[in-house]
């Protein structure tokens, strides 16, 4: 039996591995957060990160991006003092 629930539990941490890197680097919680939070709290960390992210949707009063859920803003790369995201790059620049 126990192998199982080796392969379930292999494919449960492919799954939150996926769903951290895809979804939850865009969320308040970031990678890491959002891997953690999945693998500690299976089920109801999905909707811990939606509930942390959509409180903190509070978007960016430097450039006006309203979607804005993240520290730094996808933007303009800056946080709420107005410091800009280490190694942000403006689309200016490129
Ligand atoms: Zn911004």
């Amino acid at each position: 039996m126990s192998w199982i629930i080796i392969l379930l539990s292999c494919i449960y941490i492919s799954i939150c591995i996926l769903y951290a890197w895809f979804e939850g680097r865009k969320k308040a919680t970031g990678f890491i957060g959002s891997l953690l939070i999945l693998l500690v709290l299976p089920f109801i960390g999905y909707w811990i990160i939606e509930l942390l992210s959509n409180r903190k949707a509070k978007g960016c009063a430097w450039c006006g991006n309203k979607y804005n859920e993240a520290v730094y803003c996808g933007m303009c790369g800056k946080n709420d003092n107005g410091d800009i995201r280490p190694g942000f790059k403006s689309k200016d620049d490129l």
